[in-house]
């Protein structure tokens, strides 16, 4: 489903550069929930970045899918970053706009007619358990609910693949276990492919199928996590 091929991302100008991902290889299949674990600085964010192209890789290819990304012009890569949806630490929302407009905003990006974006976002807003909170503001939420809000918008337009950048980061223990169990029961109803990246055991070892340990921009270790971490 992902197939990252060579990857290198630098930094910085000639003389100051930082190589954030050096040559780095990686293939993740489709449906199954992957983890990336590093320490701060390791590259997690760049490599997870790269898999959207919100990064533009210095070189080397990712391929989504069947597609090489990095070959497309704008207008196709758009088209392909539709079946990418993506949740981030600070949850990223519009704080001006209400839940249901939130998970509507992609929606209408694509021009999405009114019936049908009605219709997605209640099936959105029931699966994420937010249907009650559809007119409230972001700043109204607790952090669990505003991740929730993220996960909804992310999967408004059908994705094949969730990229988590530190998800649950700034949630206390309980609510990342609530976010980390919906997160399970997406990639379970949908077939869905989730890449994540986090700096914490815990949450590769409750949900994560198989996880790549990324020490100074490459691979080090990587395989089942029962065989790369031992049970806690
Ligand atoms: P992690 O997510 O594992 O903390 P990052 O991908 O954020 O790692 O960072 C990897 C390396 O790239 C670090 O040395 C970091 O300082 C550097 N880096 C990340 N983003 C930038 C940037 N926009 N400009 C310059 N250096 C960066
Ligand atoms: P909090 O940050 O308050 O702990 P949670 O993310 O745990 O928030 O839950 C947010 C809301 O979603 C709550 O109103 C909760 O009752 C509801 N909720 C939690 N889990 C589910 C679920 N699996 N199905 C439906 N609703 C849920």
């Amino acid at each position: 489903m992902i197939e990252l091929k060579q990857l290198t991302k630098q930094y910085g100008k000639a003389g100051r550069m930082t190589t954030a991902l050096s040559g780095l290889n990686l293939s993740i299949e489709k449906g199954e929930i992957f983890g990336v674990i590093g320490h701060s600085g390791a590259g997690k964010s760049t490599l997870i970045r790269c898999m959207n192209l919100l990064e533009r890789p210095t070189s080397g290819e990712v391929w989504v899918g069947g597609v090489n990304l990095t070959s497309l012009g704008k207008k196709q890569l758009q088209a392909e970053r539709r079946k990418i949806g993506m949740i981030f630490q600070h949850f990223n929302l519009l704080s001006s706009a209400t839940v249901y407009d939130n998970i509507a905003f992609p929606l209408r990006l694509i021009k999405t007619s009114k019936a049908d974006i009605e219709r997605k976002v209640s099936e959105l807003l029931n699966l994420v358990g937010l249907a009650e909170h559809r007119d409230k503001y972001p700043s109204q939420l607790s952090g669990g609910q505003k991740q929730r809000v993220g996960i909804a918008r992310a999967l408004a337009s059908d994705p094949e693949v969730l990229l988590c950048d530190e998800a649950t980061s700034a949630l206390d223990p309980q609510t990342t276990d609530s976010i980390l169990r919906l997160l399970l029961d997406i990639n379970k109803k949908f077939n869905l492919t989730i890449v994540l990246i986090t700096h914490e055991m815990h949450v590769i070892q409750s949900i994560c199928d198989r996880v790549a340990v990324i020490h100074q921009g490459g691979i080090v270790e990587q395989g089942p996590v029962t065989e790369v971490f031992l049970k806690p």
